[in-house]
């Protein structure tokens, strides 16, 4: 799948739409989703254009891959979720439902999660 510039995320990078900004560096940015399905629900999303994981680990640096999966750790830090424990999910494609084409992870914390599958 070609990566479209015109996806939401892209946007959201490029500042061309807002969002609730959590967490930013060189690597990624951190937002607050706008339909939680969680009480904390956060996405972290590299700075580069790639459509999901698979696109991401195949062309970014490991200066990047390296860099983004730092920056997901710093969030969970930050907003201290390592005690009572979190989800870190990323939609990949039709079968997982994923509906934004620029890679993302959801951080869902904030209560019991139940199943991983199917609720
Ligand atoms: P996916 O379904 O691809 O795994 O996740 C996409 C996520 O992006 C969804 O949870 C959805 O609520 C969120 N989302 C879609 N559009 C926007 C937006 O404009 N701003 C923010 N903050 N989140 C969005």
């Amino acid at each position: 799948m070609a990566y479209d510039r015109n996806n939401i995320f892209a946007k959201i990078l490029r500042s061309e739409i807002p969002c609730n900004k959590v967490y930013e560096d060189q690597y990624a940015l951190a937002f607050y989703d706008i339909s939680p399905a969680a009480p904390v629900h956060i996405l972290v999303i590299p700075k580069g254009e790639f459509t999901a994981f698979s696109d991401f680990m195949a062309k970014a640096s490991s200066e990047l891959i390296l860099g983004f999966h730092k920056a997901i750790t710093k969030v969970i830090q930050e907003l201290k979720l390592e005690t009572s424990g979190y989800r870190l999910v990323s939609n990949c494609g039709e079968d997982a439902g994923q509906t934004v084409a620029h890679l993302h992870f959801h951080i869902l914390a904030g209560e019991s999660l139940g199943g991983l599958v199917g609720q």
